[in-house]
């Protein structure tokens, strides 16, 4: 039996243990997966190793140090500097990002993308910037305040604050702030938005589990518009098949692991 978990705090409401586990069983694949709430990123690595894990996830706050904790770090997580998926391989601790290439299969019937807005400057905007510089998608952020810009601006992405936004259009605009997750706020001002929307073709919010008021109105102002349910289920598919050595087909992992948002 393999052991995997997923590393947050708070980490009671992950629906992560319920979705790997439903891969698991449906393909009869050897594990358990559980919820770790870890309170000091610095026991990261050390907690993993002493829970005898083969895997895990990493959510908020403690991507970048798992970033920090691994032996090896694979893929775009090295331009991020945040992990989400930790294996085990060869008494190594290997680090991957599948927050990016998850948001990017979410998106796929956007392409071909030429440039987007990317709303929020926190560690699920570091992701998608580059997610989407790797696919040759023109990325500027904007955030509410200015002191989280730096590392855009030092990757040489353009990087504005609310008070600073020169007139540009964007295909897409992404919310990837917590505005609309617990309150009925917008991302930006609301005047700022109808403009970049009427620019725009379409809009994503990473919050998945209602209509934030940020898509409301990217809808009813007629953008193509997707929530983050995709993003989430396929960034546990590809850290599935980390976990799995890719032993198992995409489209099956799929079929057992998006059950959860039917349960
Ligand atoms: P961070 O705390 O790292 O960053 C939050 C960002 O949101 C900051 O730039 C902050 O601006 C901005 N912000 C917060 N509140 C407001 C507001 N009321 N108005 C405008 N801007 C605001 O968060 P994360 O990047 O880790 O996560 C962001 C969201 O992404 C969460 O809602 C999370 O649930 C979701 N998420 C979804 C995933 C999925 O799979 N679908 C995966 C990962 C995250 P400032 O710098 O000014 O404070």
């Amino acid at each position: 039996m393999k052991y995997f978990t997923i590393f947050g705090n708070p980490v009671a409401h992950s629906i992560s243990p319920r979705m790997q586990n439903l891969a698991f069983e449906g393909l009869e694949y050897n594990g358990i997966y559980t919820r770790y709430l870890l309170e000091n990123g610095d026991k990261l690595k050390e907690t993993f190793l002493n829970l005898k894990l083969s895997g895990a996830n990493v959510t908020v706050p403690h991507k970048e140090s798992a970033y920090r904790a691994c032996d090896e770090v694979e893929g775009i997580a090295k331009d991020i500097k945040a992990v989400n998926t930790l294996v085990l391989k060869d008494k190594k601790i290997v680090g991957y990002n599948t927050d990016a290439p998850g948001f990017i299969t979410s998106i796929k019937d956007f392409f071909p993308l030429k440039s987007a807005l990317i709303l929020g400057a926190g560690g699920t905007a570091k992701a998608l910037s580059w997610a989407l510089r790797k696919e040759g998608v023109n990325v500027d952020v904007l955030n509410r305040s200015e002191n989280r810009l730096e590392y855009f601006k030092q990757n040489g992405f353009e990087a504005y604050s609310w008070d600073n936004l020169p007139k540009k259009e964007y295909e897409l605009i992404v919310n990837t702030t917590s505005a609309g997750l617990s309150d009925d706020s917008l991302p930006l001002d609301e005047n700022v938005l109808k403009m970049l929307i009427s620019n725009a073709k379409y809009a994503y919010d990473v919050i998945y589990h209602k209509i934030t008021p940020f898509i409301h109105i990217c809808k009813e102002n007629g953008l193509k518009c997707k929530d983050g349910k995709d993003m989430l289920l396929y960034q546990g598919v590809y850290a599935f098949k980390h976990f799995s050595e890719n032993k198992f087909n995409e489209d099956e992992i799929v079929k057992y692991m998006k059950e959860v948002f039917r349960l």
